[in-house]
């Protein structure tokens, strides 16, 4: 984290002000906002990443925490609206990252002149719903 990253205001870390200072293409912790650069490790999932830092505070909390009941977490009905709002955020982007790709990669597999039939198979769907979708 550079000083400059920090704000005027609360002197804390801001990962909006650190965005205005780097390349398009930098990798940013989903969690944290710390760039690429400012981490020892950015580990990539499917349209998030997640540095060893806050992997080290998630095992903690993890630690601390007794296991919650999984009937719990996916009933969203129980969780408070900012909660639910904020998970909204994250699918979205998540979705938007996922969708790019698989058309990146359905473009690739044309350009290979791989069949509609078989990128439907490979998806589950019929061919004219894979047809529809990507082309
Ligand atoms: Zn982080």
């Amino acid at each position: 984290m550079s000083d400059n990253a920090k704000s005027p205001k609360t002197g804390h870390y801001s990962p909006a002000l650190d965005l205005r200072k780097h390349p398009p293409g930098t990798m940013f912790c989903s969690f944290c906002g710390k760039p690429q650069y400012d981490v020892k490790k950015l580990i990539a999932g499917p349209g998030v990443f997640i540095c060893n830092e806050c992997v080290a505070l998630c095992e903690k909390i993890m630690a601390d925490t007794p296991d919650p009941n999984p009937a719990e977490i996916k009933n969203l009905d129980t969780l408070e609206t900012p909660t639910v709002l904020g998970m909204i955020k994250g699918y979205n982007m998540a979705y938007i990252q996922v969708r790019d790709r698989m058309q990146e990669a359905v473009d690739i597999l044309r350009k290979r002149e791989v069949s509609w039939a078989d990128i439907a198979a490979a998806l589950g769907v019929s061919r004219q719903a894979a047809w529809e979708r990507f082309s």
